[in-house]
């Protein structure tokens, strides 16, 4: 079987480890993938949302399955230019991706399928926001409806400071066309879980739990960044909240999206709050999330890749996952400035030494290499350090000695990952 997956991240290498390790696997390429990628699969330089380029590559190679990491390649329709060409691809269609793409028909579609999530309101006026924030009062929280790279949601804790936030949004348009419109919803307390599932169009698996680390700082401090670490599962998550949320939220929402005749087929990673009253749906992203893919995939029993066929072929109803009976806990290493400008071209020593920690495994996400060999920094995060242990001390124990036998001056990390849990 061969197989092409989109992406360069940490998500995709921890995907490309776990699809190499399938004896179902013939050849696998992975566009762009980076250095730590290229130590499993042949990397390719296509961009992953060159879609017509990334088609064009697959049906050469004759590929057998697409795995999308990233989600700009879905709202592009990488899916539906796969389905046109005859191709396999593990992602859904762009109408399908509207759940990650808009937020309004998230709760339009939740909503309709009765799944709990918050009161909530859209407006195209900036006054009638206004008026509604200051009839509900506050905490309230106001979103873009488009993507706005995790920085269009304003958790505000006054009825100026939303208020304000309607005025960036909508007025200034400080995300573009993103704040055409603005949802109004009521601030949900608790504690907030990563859940995902795996989907057929018709049947839903559960794949898998983790909290991340969104602040660049310890203890949850300073500015938002795309995680800096992750684990699972959270041990604030029961048995019984995840059937609940498989039941009230994730099934329902994928009758309903079949019933709009847009079925869903991938990763549907729902954001939720653990509330008073349960799991309550904040968001859902139609991907992995990054680096919480790298916590799950070392905590798989099974194979990846059939799991990923019987989701694109809709034969997940006779499938069953299994899972190794640890917990797992990643690191991210950043280079110095992330989330702001950082340099790219440090060198990287030590990575063999890491690797040697018992239970650990290190996953790329911002790697290239020089002519001579040199393994340097390429972006603002950089690598995954993911362990796996009976316990989650353990496993975080262990990141940590695999992050400390790492030369890297150019780097840093979170000390903290797992404080909640712990
Ligand atoms: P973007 O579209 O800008 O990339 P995003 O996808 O990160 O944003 P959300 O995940 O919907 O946006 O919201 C970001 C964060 O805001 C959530 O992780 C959560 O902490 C908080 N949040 C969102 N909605 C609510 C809510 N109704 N109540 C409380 N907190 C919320």
């Amino acid at each position: 079987m061969k197989v092409l997956v989109v992406g360069g991240g940490g998500r995709e290498h921890a995907l490309c480890w776990a699809i190499a390790a399938s004896p179902l696997l013939t050849r696998l390429w992975c566009a762009p993938g980076n250095a730590g990628i290229a130590e499993v699969a042949e990397c390719v330089p296509i961009g992953a949302e060159d879609i017509a380029a990334l088609v064009a590559f697959a049906r050469e190679q004759a590929v057998d399955l697409v795995v999308c990491g990233p989600e700009a390649p879905l709202t592009l329709g990488l899916a539906d230019a796969c389905a046109a060409a005859g191709l396999r691809c593990f992602g859904p269609s762009q109408a399908a991706a509207r759940l990650e793409g808009s937020k309004a028909f998230t709760r339009e579609v939740a909503e309709a399928a009765g799944a709990p999530g918050a009161r909530w309101k859209r407006f195209e006026e900036p006054a009638a926001a206004k008026a509604y924030i200051r009839e509900q009062g506050a905490p309230i929280v106001v979103k873009a409806d488009g993507l706005a790279a995790g920085k269009g949601v304003v958790v505000a804790a006054t009825v100026a400071e939303a208020e304000a936030a309607v005025a960036d949004i909508m007025e200034s348009r400080v995300h573009g066309a993103a704040g055409a419109t603005v949802l109004v919803e009521e601030c949900l307390v608790g504690e907030e879980v990563s859940f995902f599932a795996l989907c057929d169009g018709a049947t839903a698996l559960p794949l898998g739990t983790a909290q991340d680390h969104k602040r660049v700082g310890d203890g949850d401090t300073g500015p938002n960044t795309g995680g800096m670490g992750a684990y699972s599962p959270p041990p604030v998550f029961t048995e019984a909240q995840q059937r609940q949320t498989m039941e009230r939220i994730v099934r329902p929402v994928l009758a309903e999206m079949a019933r709009r005749g847009a079925p869903f087929r991938g990763v549907l990673f729902a954001g939720l709050m653990i509330t008073a009253d349960g799991p309550r749906l904040i968001e859902f992203n139609v991907r992995f999330g990054d680096p919480e893919c790298q916590a799950l995939m070392v905590r798989l029993r099974s194979d990846l890749l059939p799991a990923l066929l019987a989701a694109c072929d809709g034969e997940l109803a006779a499938f069953d996952l299994r899972w190794e009976a640890l917990h797992s806990l990643v690191v991210v290493m950043a280079a110095q400035g992330y989330p702001g400008a950082y340099a790219k071209g440090s060198e990287i020593r030590g990575l063999e030494r890491a690797a040697q920690v018992p239970g650990v495994q290190v996953f790329h996400a911002g790697t290239t290499r020089r002519e001579d060999g040199a393994l340097v920094a390429s972006g603002g995060r950089v690598l995954g350090i993911a362990a796996a242990a009976p316990t989650l001390a353990e496993a975080r124990a262990a990141a940590y000695a695999a992050v400390d036998a790492i030369d890297w001056p150019g780097g840093f990390c979170r000390r903290d990952i797992g404080w909640r849990a712990l």
